[in-house]
């Protein structure tokens, strides 16, 4: 790296991490205010406790295996080189997010996505959390991981404020 002029910043770092959890969710601007006190304060995850997959469409991207074989390999191969790479991490937190872009484009791309005839139209990040947990169940059950489901919903009309809710599935 450069030798010439101006002071190099120094981070901390944790050579000994010992995360607990992979957090999936999605990388939307405008939520990241409201994921990082959630998952410290309700899961209770300190940096360093656990290893955050963000990705555009957070849980969303598990929903679809067969209509988007690429975009689930990718998580799954993810999981897997998590699971390998750090043994100590037992739980899986999926979160999805009302008014989610990464489903407005997936509906430019896949005719009759958000029509889907199985869906009530209404929300379909939330909808899709059962499926997300069955996919998990069915295609990465061998990984050992606890899923826990989480839904961020918008409380107030202009969308300044979130609410986290546990998904029982
Ligand atoms: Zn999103």
């Amino acid at each position: 790296m450069s030798e010439s002029g101006g002071s190099t910043n120094v981070y901390e770092a944790r050579p000994k991490a010992h995360p607990e959890a992979v957090v999936v969710y999605c990388g939307d601007p405008r939520l990241q205010t409201a994921f990082e006190p959630f998952i410290e304060k309700e899961l209770g995850l300190h940096k360093g406790q656990f290893i955050p997959l963000v990705v555009g469409g957070g849980a969303g991207v598990l929903a679809n295996p067969e209509r988007l074989p690429k975009e689930f390999k990718f998580m799954k191969d993810r999981f897997e080189l998590i699971h390998r790479a750090f043994p100590s991490v037992k739980r899986a937190v999926l979160i999805n997010h009302e008014d989610c872009i990464y489903y407005r484009l997936l509906a430019e791309k896949i005719p009759g996505f958000l029509t889907d005839p199985a869906s009530k139209l209404r929300d379909r990040p939330g909808e899709d959390l059962d499926r997300i947990a069955g996919v998990f169940d069915r295609l990465l059950s061998h990984l050992g991981l606890r899923a826990e489901l989480y839904y961020g919903k918008f409380t107030d009309a202009d969308h300044t404020k979130v609410a986290f809710d546990r998904a029982l599935v």
